[in-house]
């Protein structure tokens, strides 16, 4: 037998339709109000799983992005160069209309179509998910100044990725990203140093950020201390009079992973920049952003748990050990069917919550923090446990395992660490009684029992008092819990129950893979790519 002869190896997935393929988000898509939208998510599903796009996602990441502070003369340049692929991923998202597709006509369930667009995206590249959220998120915080979102808001509505670095009135479409986080303030934005003196029709801003992403955007959300107090700011790369505006891009940071996407320090020396929103009025101003981008980041990290599974359901249907295959080793199943539960479980909440978003409910508020709180914690833990499945393929960069591992825990991080979103959540509770209560009526929507007693614990736990150390707990319980109302309700029996019994009920260990039970009907569910039929057994 010739040595170089490959048995037992997966084929490559490819050519496969990502929204197909996955029931649990075409049934919330449809339930949530944007059934509407089910044939171009179709349409963009198979562009998503198409062997070329999945191509692009991979070179964006193996070549990441270059930062050109000068030219061979010394001249500032304050460009970052990147792949085409990365290019390509970026028109893919922008002509879906990922960065605009609810403010185009707020037509009802645009934001769950949208949510469902970005989850797709996501499979192919998160990386560049970043400067399309941002642009999306950057909208609601805009129109508080109404003469900054009727120049801009037309611009950004554009399906036309431009990534030609001129002002931003000669481009056919624009890009907008955020720049709050300095070096000695992130989470607690107060201590931002950075100044803002008015000039003429705007201001002028010295300083520097920390972090900011996507710095080829056109335009950033900005947060200076103007002589009112913090104030946000809208600080274009090119002046009003067509000249550079003094962005100047220090370096780009060498990250864990989201390496398609460039992050820079960046200073600000005397640079132009309207305010949008009052003087002392900034952070509120620019929480209308993040409030979008954490709805981003749950339905991003929803995506990527459900590219995890989708990678291991194939694996498994394809490889062999022990004289079975994996998928038919019924502590393999074990661990498959788990995986499953807490992925639909994600999915679930990130399409709740996105409609949440298009009827403008309460609920939104606390569900999102709630939720981004939670799967912050759960992507990593999923998607490590699914690497594993693939053995040493899955410690390998061709596995496509390796960017999702490296991705994870991101989710967690930007728009707010796990502890300052587990804080807002207690925060909400007391400040926002009505969204937490919203929340609370929506986990009571359930008929399960098990479910209406972990609601009812934890209004025990609200009724003793909360100090701050308890609000992972919290938020924890809370999660859990609307997770596991929307499964009762929404999802098979055999799903719903698994996860009751293992999330709620405490059945089961501390790992993946502690299912107890048959895990058959969760597989079958699991199971509906063609590529995985060895799960129908
Ligand atoms: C890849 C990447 C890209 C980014 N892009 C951008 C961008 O484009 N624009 C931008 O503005 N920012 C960006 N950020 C920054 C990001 O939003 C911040 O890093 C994040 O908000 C945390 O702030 P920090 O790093 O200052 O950490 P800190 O605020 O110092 O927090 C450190 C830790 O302390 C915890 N903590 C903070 N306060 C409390 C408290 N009161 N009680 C208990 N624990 C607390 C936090 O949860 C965290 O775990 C990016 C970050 C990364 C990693």
């Amino acid at each position: 037998m010739a040595t170089h002869e490959v048995q037992n190896q997966a084929p490559p997935l490819v050519g496969y339709n990502v929204f197909d393929t996955d029931a649990p988000l075409r049934e919330a898509v449809e339930r949530e109000g944007a059934g509407w939208a089910l044939p171009l998510l179709s349409d963009f599903g198979g562009r998503c799983g198409s062997e070329e796009v999945i191509r692009w996602g991979f070179q964006a990441n193996e070549n990441p992005p270059v930062l050109h502070t000068h030219d061979r003369y010394g001249n500032r340049r304050d460009e970052v160069e990147f792949h085409p692929a990365y290019h390509h991923l970026m028109r893919l998202s922008i002509e879906a209309g990922i960065h605009s597709l609810p403010w185009e006509n707020e037509r009802r369930g645009a934001h769950v179509a949208r949510a469902a667009l970005l989850y797709l995206a996501t499979q192919a590249d998160a990386g560049h998910t970043c400067p399309v959220s941002m642009t999306y998120a950057a909208i609601p915080a805009l129109r508080r100044e109404p003469s900054a979102a009727a120049q801009w808001e037309p611009m950004m509505l554009r399906r036309s990725y431009d990534p030609s670095f001129r002002p931003a009135p000669l481009k056919s479409g624009v890009t907008i990203g955020m720049a709050m986080t300095e070096k000695q303030g992130g989470s607690d934005v107060r201590a931002n140093s950075t100044r803002a003196e008015a000039e003429g029709a705007g201001y002028r801003v010295t300083g520097h950020k920390w972090f900011c992403s996507a710095p080829m955007c056109d335009a950033f959300l900005v947060l200076a201390q103007a002589p009112g107090g913090l104030a946000c700011f809208l600080m274009p790369r090119w002046q009003p009079d067509g000249s550079r505006n003094r962005f100047h891009l220090q370096r780009l940071k060498n990250k864990l992973g989201n390496r398609s996407n460039a992050s820079s320090e960046v200073e600000f020396d005397n640079a132009w920049a309207w305010r949008i929103g009052e003087e002392g009025r900034g952070v509120a101003t620019i929480i209308e952003m993040v409030n979008h981008t954490r709805l981003d980041c749950v339905v991003g990290a929803a995506g990527l748990m459900r590219q995890a599974l989708t990678l291991v359901l194939h694996h498994a249907a394809h490889r062999r050990a022990f004289g079975r295959l994996l998928a038919e080793q019924p502590l393999m199943r074990n661990v498959l069917a788990d995986l499953s539960i807490e992925c639909e479980a994600a999915t679930v909440m990130a399409m709740r919550l996105a409609r949440a978003f298009d009827h403008g409910e309460p609920f939104g508020r606390t569900a999102a923090a709630v939720s981004k709180f939670w799967l912050g914690k759960r992507c990593p833990a999923a998607v490590g446990e699914a690497l594993e499945c693939l053995g040493g393929n899955g410690y390998v960069e061709d596995s496509g395992m390796p960017r999702l591992f490296r991705e994870s825990p991101l989710l967690s991080i930007w728009e707010g660490s796990g502890n300052v979103i587990a804080l807002d959540i207690l925060r909400a509770l007391k400040r926002e009684p009505e969204s937490f209560d919203a929340l609370r009526a929506e986990i009571r929507a359930s008929h399960d029992r098990r479910v209406l007693g972990l609601a009812d614990d934890i209004d025990a736990m609200v009724m003793r008092g909360l100090q701050e150390e308890d609000a992972r707990l919290l938020g924890e319980r809370l999660a859990i819990a609307l997770q596991a109302s929307l499964l009762t309700r929404f999802s098979p029996e055999p799903v719903a129950d698994a996860f009751v019994r293992t999330r709620v009920e405490q059945q089961g260990g501390r790992v993946f893979g502690t299912l107890p039970g048959d895990s058959g009907g969760i597989l079958r569910r699991a199971e509906r790519n063609a590529t995985a039929n060895a799960l129908m057994g």
